[in-house]
């Protein structure tokens, strides 16, 4: 069990740059809420995770929050209608994503009645934690920071790692965005309550919220709120990337997180402020994620945040927004450090898109050419994971992927500081995504090579086993016929003598073995006799004999064809050959009738006068 944390104290985390934080455009006005949109696309790839099940098809009347794509596998989230209306296609749609390539969407044309689904809270505190979670899976919460992990995941515990701290992440340390800000201004309680949720689920004794003291109106917003709980407000120093879980950790905590280690194994859970509140709107109300804030700033003419549906085309929102300026060149999702140029103003808006900045030259000037690398250890400087930029760079750009793996280039949470930082404005994180994905995809290329020469390997054994289980019934077969010629013939003959020869018919089916233990000492019986057959001839060879006979593969077939042998000899059948396995009466017309009836009487009176000695015994009293 880990030690709770002393919060006394906050930590500063090595590097760490301080951009120009361009906030408080976008935090001038309340959060406002759109009209509905024409139509709404949905993508199901809006989170970390497998795909969603299909739940509609075309055609369906749907309504508010009812599930259209169900949660499929063990990491993945649910999709709901945002609004009541019908689904008019499901097909390829342009998403925001920098590809610009088209995936799979569900298209809702809204009816204008925005009507519910039934919909009701959730007993949470009363009820099975694995129970509640289980609910959450279809729930579509994801990580709203921006990382779209589905939260039920996060609030699982595996048994072997037990949190004790919960860390509500509200540093919101981008530039530009302030949706997590006017989040906590202006529904502070319902955080909250959502914070309550997360630590019950958790069974977390302590919950921490970090915010940057960039934001002094949300810190006094959710300072008010926590009173009479036992959660802390704790204001962290703005430096960009507080907002990482890893760094906002180590600020609050003092604790370094392995790379190759989970925030849980240490005690700590991180979830960012908006999920949270998700978590409350859904368990205490019903209503699962079918929007977010978002905030629309940049080159816009009215920047603010807005309460925008999943689904809601971007130009929806710039247009409530009053629109771009005229020299807006494109847009960015997330903020200017880490987030995605967007292929058109069309995409609609998903879980992951917290802000919307209309981007221009006056604001984003081009970047310069890139110029040498004169190794002056700025970005290492800069670094808040303590690499080594510099060499990472030189790894990745001569396509020495090995290299840069050994040093550590997966542990680069792609901030952009250093490269905020380099004078010789190289783009280096674009050079350590190329890495990444170059490694990556060599590695799963090595997986699909080494499963294919596996089943290779499965193939070619399940072959050889195949032949000589072949070769094992062959001969098995060959010494069953061996003795079923052999027990034919020894039963003609008593048949013979016992003057039954109709009855002897039936019993001349050689016997076969029934269990599992007859056949394998069989199996093992005909191994054992072929090793024999082996040795004699080779013995014979070596001897530079020609092979006689070789013997009878057992001593007991070998002592009944002797006993035939004496036997034949008896009725007068020496000589005369076998018959076929398997036909023992075609042996039996060659034996004379007469002579039998003689047999039988010369038996028949060794028999009366055995039974008058032993009569006569009796009398006498012996
Ligand atoms: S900051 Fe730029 S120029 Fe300086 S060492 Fe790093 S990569 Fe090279
Ligand atoms: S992008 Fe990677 S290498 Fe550059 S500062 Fe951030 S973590 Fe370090």
């Amino acid at each position: 069990m880990n030690a709770l944390v002393n919060f006394a104290k906050i930590f500063k985390f090595h590097g760490g740059v301080h951009p120009p934080e361009n906030k408080t455009q976008s935090t001038q006005l309340p959060i406002a809420h759109l009209p509905l949109p024409e139509k709404l696309v949905l993508p199901l790839r809006q989170h970390v995770g497998n795909l969603p099940k299909l739940r509609v098809t075309v055609g369906d009347k749907v309504l508010k929050g009812q599930l259209l794509a169900e949660a499929e596998g063990m990491v993945s989230a649910a999709v709901h209608a945002p609004t009541s209306g019908i689904i008019s296609a499901i097909e390829d749609a342009l998403i925001p994503h920098p590809s610009g390539l088209p995936d799979k969407c569900i298209i809702l044309v809204p009816d204008g009645r925005d009507e519910w689904i039934a919909h009701t809270a959730l007993d949470w505190r009363n009820a099975d934690k694995k129970e509640v979670i289980a609910q959450l899976r279809n729930s579509g919460i994801v990580g709203f920071g921006g990382a779209t992990f589905p939260s039920h995941v996060k609030l699982r515990t595996d048994g072997k790692s037990s949190v004790h701290t919960l860390i509500i992440n509200a540093a919101e340390c981008e530039p530009y965005i302030t949706c997590d800000d006017m989040l906590m201004r202006e529904r502070a309680s319902e955080i909250v309550q959502g914070i309550q949720i997360a630590q019950h689920l958790l069974g977390a004794e302590q919950a921490v919220i970090g915010i940057e003291d960039n934001k002094p109106e949300a810190a006094a917003a959710m300072q008010a709120a926590v009173i009479g709980t036992n959660i802390l407000v704790k204001v962290v120093p703005t430096i960009y990337p507080s907002g990482d879980a890893r760094r906002l950790a180590f600020l609050l905590t003092g604790q370094e997180i392995p790379h190759d280690k989970r925030t849980t194994e240490i005690g700590l859970q991180v979830f960012n402020v908006a999920t949270v509140f998700s978590l409350h709107r859904y368990l205490d109300f019903g209503e699962p994620a079918i929007q977010r804030i978002v905030s629309v700033t940049g080159n816009v003419q009215k920047p603010q945040n807005f309460e925008v549906l999943f689904g809601t085309p971007l130009h929806h929102l710039i247009n409530a927004a009053g629109g771009a300026k005229t020299n807006t060149t494109h847009y960015i999702m997330g903020g200017p450090m880490m987030g995605v140029k967007l292929p058109g103003d069309d995409v609609p808006i998903t879980k992951a898109a917290n802000c919307i900045i209309a981007s221009a030259p006056n604001l984003f000037a081009p970047p310069p050419a890139p110029l040498p690398c004169i190794r002056c250890a700025r970005c290492a400087e800069a670094c808040p994971v303590s690499l080594q930029p510099q060499e990472l760079y030189w790894f990745a750009k001569s396509d020495n992927f090995e290299k840069a793996r050994d040093y550590k280039l997966f542990d680069c949470i792609e901030c952009g500081a250093c490269a905020y930082v380099c004078p010789s404005n190289i783009p280096l994180v674009q050079y350590y995504r190329y890495a990444k994905s170059e490694i990556i995809a060599a590695d799963r290329a090595k997986e699909a090579t080494d499963l294919a020469r596996q089943r290779n390997e499965f193939r070619l054994q399940r072959i050889e086993r195949e032949k000589l289980e072949r070769a094992a019934k062959h001969a098995e077969r060959a010494q069953g016929a061996k003795q079923e010629n052999a027990g034919d013939s020894s039963r003609a003959k008593n048949d013979a003598l016992e003057g039954k020869q109709d009855a002897a018919s039936s019993d001349a089916v050689p016997k076969v073995a029934t269990s599992d233990a007859e056949k394998a000492a069989k199996q093992a019986a005909i191994a054992a006799a072929i090793e024999r057959a082996k040795a004699a001839k080779a013995a014979a060879a070596a001897a530079g004999e020609t092979p006689k006979n070789i013997e009878p593969a057992s001593s007991v077939v070998k002592q009944e064809i002797a006993e035939i042998d004496a036997r034949r000899k008896t009725v007068g059948l020496e000589g005369k050959q076998d018959a076929a396995p398997g036909d023992a009466r075609k042996a039996m017309p060659e034996v004379d009738a007469e002579k039998q009836a003689k047999i039988a009487a010369a038996i028949e009176r060794a028999k009366a006068a055995k039974a008058a000695a032993e009569a006569a015994k009796k009398e006498k009293g012996e």
